[in-house]
């Protein structure tokens, strides 16, 4: 199919972004890689009446590690993380996630802003971003604010974000000697969006864990905390952390929600093992 008719702006500046954005009252959108909004419009799901291009914004992209925290510039596309030696050694669970999301043509152009936004239920980063307990930084009309992404993710689909705000940065700790973290999930082809995934970080002392955080993928409308689950394995028991597991999927077109469910605990043995540095 062909997108329905719009019209295009290329922002000069962050500030020049949000003023087309309020100009437009919730007709606008913006552009990043376009991986995902460009198929939306083909598909007509989406007919805004503006493109916004933010992607000759400056000062939108860009990777820095200073006061133990790693930062994530909106822009920057996936590809970079990826071959990033700072994400890498700084942020683990990131640099395993990355080759999980889509494929290489696709990395070339997608942007973890754009992830975050569009927040698929399914996709990589947004559990990820919860499991690193991260912080994502929006301007809008009113100024500057930052999100916990634990509550930006509000419902399918659906975000912190306003009509006229753009996600500018993420935010959240370097891993140090103490962390672990554990990346699974399970897709029908490589690059496929998961069918079940699991994300996962914690702090390691010899085989005794304790701050761990699970966060599971495409198991339900946001990222889902298996917070039961986290406490039985910080009490050391991988099988009570399976036992644990109080997900509540739905249905989808990927699978039931009894072989998700089952699929949840795999996962979770699986992610176990590299907390516990057994794999
Ligand atoms: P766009 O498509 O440009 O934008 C997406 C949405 O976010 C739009 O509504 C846009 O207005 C909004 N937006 C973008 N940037 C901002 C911002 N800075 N502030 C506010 N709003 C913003 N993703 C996965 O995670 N896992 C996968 O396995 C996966 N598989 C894929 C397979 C295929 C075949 C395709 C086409 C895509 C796949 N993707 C997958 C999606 C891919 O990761 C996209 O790049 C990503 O979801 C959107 O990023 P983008 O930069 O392309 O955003």
């Amino acid at each position: 199919m062909k997108p329905a008719a719009f019209a295009y702006a290329k922002a000069r500046s962050l500030d020049d972004a949000i003023r087309l954005l309020g100009e437009h009252k919730g007709e606008a959108k913006l552009l990043a890689g376009g991986q995902s909004l460009i198929a939306t419009l083909n598909m007509r799901l989406s007919q805004p009446s503006l493109l916004v291009d933010i992607n000759g914004v400056a000062g939108l992209d860009g990777i820095s590690v200073k006061n133990g925290m790693v930062e994530i510039g909106a822009m920057t596309r996936h590809v970079t993380l990826e071959r990033s030696s700072d994400i890498a050694k700084h942020a683990p669970l990131i640099a395993q996630a990355m080759p999980h999301i889509a494929h290489p043509a696709i990395r070339n152009r997608g942007t973890i802003g754009g992830s975050l936004a569009y927040a698929d239920p399914a996709a990589e980063l947004p559990a990820c971003l919860v499991a690193l307990d991260g912080e994502i930084d929006i301007a809008g009309p009113k100024g500057k604010r930052s999100v916990k992404a634990g509550d930006f993710f509000k419902d399918l689909f659906e975000t912190a974000l306003g009509t006229h705000d753009v996600l500018t940065a993420v935010r959240f700790p370097a891993a140090g000697t103490e962390t672990r973290v554990g990346f699974a999930e399970l897709a029908r082809r490589h690059g496929d969006y998961a069918m079940v995934g699991l994300a996962a970080v914690a702090k390691a002392s010899g085989k005794s864990l304790s701050d761990v955080r699970l966060v599971y993928f495409g198991v339900g409308a946001t990222p889902v905390r298996a917070r039961k689950a986290e406490d039985a394995l910080a009490r050391g028991s991988v099988d009570d952390a399976v036992k644990a597991l109080d997900l509540d999927p739905t249905s989808d077109i990927q699978a039931t929600a009894d072989v998700k469910k089952h699929l949840a605990g795999v996962m979770l043995r699986r992610v176990a093992k590299q907390l516990l540095g057994e794999a």
